[in-house]
């Protein structure tokens, strides 16, 4: 378990899946905090624009009205019933408050220049009934306080010129004020003419046909400041309320203006974002598991088989990297390369100290390690195949005095020269010829029966002597001989490596005490 988690794989998949939590995190905080409050700041102004545009209605609308007051103010018939010259100007042209209704009017007021009332017809909004009045008689109560706020605002008026304004009390109302003159527009002021237009249910539906917005307008107490800026209340995913303030009199009360707006511009840039958002995320985990399989198949996978193959290389299951690995150009291939060629070295120095190990630099010969190892082996070997095997020791003779009278270099010579004619006299590959001692050798016969043995060791000691290496310093002849110890180890009666060796010793001590120069059998005569 703990390898899997400290493996490459297991760490990139954790980097990577770290990276893609990051980049989904990332995205989450731009949308939250760039993305969304650019989409509502977008929205909000468009909200605001909608109000905009509806404000500008409202304020056609009083353009409108002002227009149309304007038309009877600046008429010689209103200046003539200003002056109280023109009885029947109300019968024709107010004409039983026909005209209201046309126009959609609440109240037309005339006025004194002194700002007191001249005359009052309207439609009484809570009896819906027509009324004229010449003051603010009981008939005319209901105009009382509009009437009051125009008388008020002709006296304190120094412009003398056309107004209009917006009215939220006693009813929400558009209202203009106009100075009474002769058609020509020439004076002096002989009065004051008002028209107040209600803001009732038709003529909503007009501002809504113009402005194509279910506009409303309520009138407010103004308790603290009045907000003129425009604020929205989000309803559902669907609408919201934008709702502004507009300047409204009488003094402590404003109108709220307020739409109910469609989402849709929201709704469909938050839904192209998303769109877009996915596709990231989707995009994002592409590419990750995408750069996951790569890193699986390009590096992590030819790892592992790597990390493989060197444990199998320890546990002397494997030799060569994995010819896959071996034939990639890119850097795993040259690593599998090195490290073949790094094995490879290391095996030539190994089986060359092996070689060192077991062999005697001076002869070349087998050493005494790899004899012993090889006489046990193939004692073993010949118990088990129940067959015979011998073991020669040879000496030579009075070697002593070759070095005495040769010298050490040239008695190293000789022994080299001793030792190829024993290898040569030995060639099959299951016999070990071993230098065993200074001037002493011990060679393995595995097979061979006692009397192949005898045979095999006088040979050698004929073919010895034949080489005439002048010793005059033998006791026993003019050129190099050897003593030779025979001993054998039959099927029927296995020996141990130390008797066999002890008896071959014993039968080599047996030759040197004969004379020399000659071949002993254990438990037998020496043989010359
Ligand atoms: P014997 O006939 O009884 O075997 O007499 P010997 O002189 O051969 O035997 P001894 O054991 O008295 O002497 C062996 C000599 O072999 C002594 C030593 O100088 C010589 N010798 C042993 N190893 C080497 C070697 O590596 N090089 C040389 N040049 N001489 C060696
Ligand atoms: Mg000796
Ligand atoms: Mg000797």
């Amino acid at each position: 378990m703990k390898r899997a988690l400290n493996s490459l794989r297991y760490r990139f998949f954790l980097a990577l899946g770290v990276v893609l939590l990051m980049a989904l995190l990332a995205l989450g905080v731009i949308a939250k905090v760039l993305v969304i409050p650019a989409l509502l700041a977008k929205e909000e102004e468009y909200a605001s624009q909608e109000l905009d545009r509806a404000e500008r209605a409202i304020n056609n609308e009083l353009k409108h009205l002002s227009l149309l007051n304007n038309d009877w103010a600046v008429w010689d018939d209103s200046y003539d019933f200003m002056q109280g010259k023109s009885p029947d100007y109300l019968e024709t042209n107010l004409a039983e408050g026909l005209v209201f209704k046309d126009a959609n009017l609440r109240l037309i007021a005339f006025f004194n220049p002194d700002g007191s009332p001249y005359w009052l017809a309207g439609i009484n909004p809570g009896s819906g009934e027509y009324t004229s009045c010449s003051s603010l008689s009981d008939a005319c109560q209901w105009t009382r306080q509009t009437v009051q706020a125009l008388s008020t605002r002709i006296q304190n008026d120094t412009t003398q010129t056309r107004q209009t304004w917006l009215q939220a009390s006693p009813e929400r109302a558009l209202v203009s004020l106009n100075p009474v003159l002769r058609s020509d527009g020439s004076g002096p002021i002989v009065g004051w003419m008002a028209m107040v237009r209600s803001m009732n249910e038709s003529w909503f539906a007009r501002l809504e046909e113009s402005t194509g917005l279910p506009l409303k307008v309520r009138a407010v107490r103004d308790l603290t400041t009045a907000w003129f800026g425009t604020t929205i209340e989000r309803i559902d995913e669907k609408s919201m309320l934008a709702t502004r303030g507009i300047a409204a009199l009488p003094q402590g009360y404003h109108l709220r203006l307020q739409a109910t707006l469609p989402r849709q511009g929201f709704k469909a840039s938050l839904e192209t974002f998303r769109f877009a958002l996915y596709w990231t995320i989707g995009l994002i985990i592409v590419v990750v598991s995408v750069v996951l399989i790569l890193l699986e198949r390009m590096i992590l996978s030819p790892l592992r088989q790597f990390a493989a193959f060197t444990q199998q290389v320890q546990s002397g299951k494997a030799e060569e990297p994995p010819s896959a690995l071996l034939r990639r150009r890119d850097e795993i291939g040259t690593l599998a390369r090195e490290f073949q060629q790094l094995l490879e070295l290391q095996r030539r120095q190994t089986s060359s100290l092996v070689e060192l190990s077991h062999h005697d630099p001076l002869t070349g010969l087998a050493n005494r390690r790899l004899f012993d190892q090889t006489l046990e082996e193939t004692l073993q070997q010949a118990h088990l195949h129940s067959q015979p095997m011998g073991l020669l020791m040879v000496d030579i003779d009075s070697f002593k005095n070759y070095n005495d009278h040769f010298g050490h270099p040239a008695g190293d010579a000789c022994l080299k020269a001793i030792a190829d004619a024993m290898q040569r006299h030995f060639l099959r590959p299951n016999q070990l010829v071993a230098r065993t001692g200074g001037e002493e050798f011990s060679i393995v016969l595995p097979g061979s029966s006692e009397a192949v043995c005898a045979r095999l060791a006088e040979s050698l000691r004929q073919a010895i002597e034949a080489l005439g290496l002048p010793h005059p310093a033998s006791e026993v002849s003019p050129v190099v001989t050897v003593s030779v110890g025979v001993a054998c180890s039959a099927p029927e009666q296995p020996r141990s490596p130390q008797e066999l060796v002890d008896a071959a010793d014993a039968a080599l001590y047996a030759a040197k005490q004969a004379g020399r120069n000659q071949v002993s059998m254990e438990g037998e005569q020496a043989t010359a």
